[in-house]
């Protein structure tokens, strides 16, 4: 049976020339770069070429990439970081409805410790209004952090613009940018972001290595405390193997991103095109003008999302309901609730990300089966509900 992978938001393989270059810092080159002798000066060297390798992905230095161990732990960092080392200053953080959770349960984590958060609205697109920024900062205000793409709808935000207010007010910006790394050109200068979280295995790296960028002269609180690796920024031995397959994926992304951006985009059309001429009853969810390449979200109206996954994965094909990270649970997504979508629909929302491995006949296939199990469910649904559309 075909296998057709369209979850590149929740995760992407690692590509071989990652893979290759990772290989040899899990046996020869062990040594633990904070260790004096030759063989840690060469895992020491390997992670200061990978640290610009990121860097340069995003037009930073080298000295503000700071490695984590994942996109999860760089937004609890920010956050926490910013809330501790500001709190003689205020209490006040400003957010939005539709984070990843990595930000919305840290922000609701500091609620519980005497922090004041405001989640900003979104509009019916997902989009936030610069303007709402503005009007929700405080005289306690010490940090807004906005995402840079959403990861359920695709869906990318007036950075530029935020981070230009939060400046004009002398509040630090974070953006989580999990999910625009590598799918958007970034300069984290000219946007005037202050702090930028990042994950390797969103652009076919390895799990479990992720990033923080902090602006030169940005001051925040430690999130782990031990040793001094990372310039004494983030402690604990260093992911070696980790950092040097995402400095490699981060330099393929930007060697590659526009011919990914024509790629990806071209497929995700396809998809769009060829759904809404076969079936009826589609919605597109997310901005069509600021739209991540690769993101198609889509409701499938009087059927359940969870059914149509189920069906789908019989047939080899990998699709999510909402964000991977809640599609154990049947609560519906924060974020299209956020975006005013009533909750049958929401129900019957998939989400399909494709990436570099997607091919033409992956679409075709998709959307074929799409069809079938899109008129199986709702000739099921209704006959038990005995009502028609
Ligand atoms: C995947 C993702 C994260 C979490 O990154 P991990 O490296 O998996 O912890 C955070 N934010 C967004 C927007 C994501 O898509």
């Amino acid at each position: 049976m075909r296998q057709v992978y369209l979850d590149y938001s929740a995760t992407t393989p690692v590509k071989k020339e990652v893979l290759d270059a990772m290989l040899p810092y899990f046996s020869e080159l062990y040594g633990n770069p904070s260790s004096l002798y030759s063989i840690a000066a060469e895992s020491k060297d390997a992670i200061a070429a990978a640290r610009k390798q990121v860097a340069d992905l995003i037009g930073a230095g080298e000295k503000e990439i700071t490695f984590t161990s994942c996109g999860t732990e760089a937004d609890n960092w920010a956050v926490m970081g910013a809330a501790d080392a500001l709190k003689n200053k205020g209490n006040h953080i400003i957010t939005t409805k539709i984070e990843h959770h990595a930000l919305l349960h840290t922000c609701e984590f500091l609620e519980k410790h005497g922090y004041d958060v405001t989640y900003l609205d979104v509009d019916k697109e997902g989009r936030v209004a610069p303007a709402a920024l503005e009007a929700a900062i405080t005289d306690k205000t010490i940090l807004i952090s906005i995402m840079f793409i959403n990861n359920e709808v695709g869906t990318i935000e007036p950075v530029k613009e935020l981070a230009q207010i939060a400046k004009k007010h002398n509040i630090l910006f974070h953006t989580d940018a999990v999910q625009a790394l590598g799918n958007i050109a970034i300069d984290v200068k000219e946007l005037g972001i202050d702090m930028m979280s990042m994950s390797a295995h969103k652009i076919y790296g390895p799990k479990g290595i992720g990033a923080l960028y902090i602006r030169k002269g940005v001051r925040i609180s430690n999130y782990l405390h031990g040793g001094a690796q990372e310039n004494k920024k983030r402690a604990g031995t260093e992911n070696l193997a980790g950092i040097v397959g995402f400095g490699k994926a981060a330099e393929l992304a930007g060697n590659n991103l526009q011919a990914h951006i024509k790629h990806t985009s071209a497929l995700r059309d396809r998809l769009i095109e060829k759904v809404q001429a076969e079936i009826d009853h589609v919605y597109i969810n997310g901005s069509m003008k600021h739209r991540h390449p690769g993101n198609a979200n889509l409701t499938f109206e009087f059927i359940e999302g969870e059914a149509m996954l189920l069906y789908l994965d019989m047939n080899g094909i990998a699709v999510s309901t909402g964000s991977a990270c809640s599609s154990a649970s049947l609560t519906p997504s924060h974020v299209l609730s956020a975006m005013d979508i009533p909750v049958e629909r929401i129900h019957g929302t998939l989400r399909f990300t494709v990436g570099d491995m997607t091919t033409e006949e992956d679409i075709d296939y998709v959307v074929s089966t799409l069809k079938n199990v899109v008129n199986k469910l709702r000739e099921i649904s209704s006959v038990s509900s005995k009502k028609g559309w």
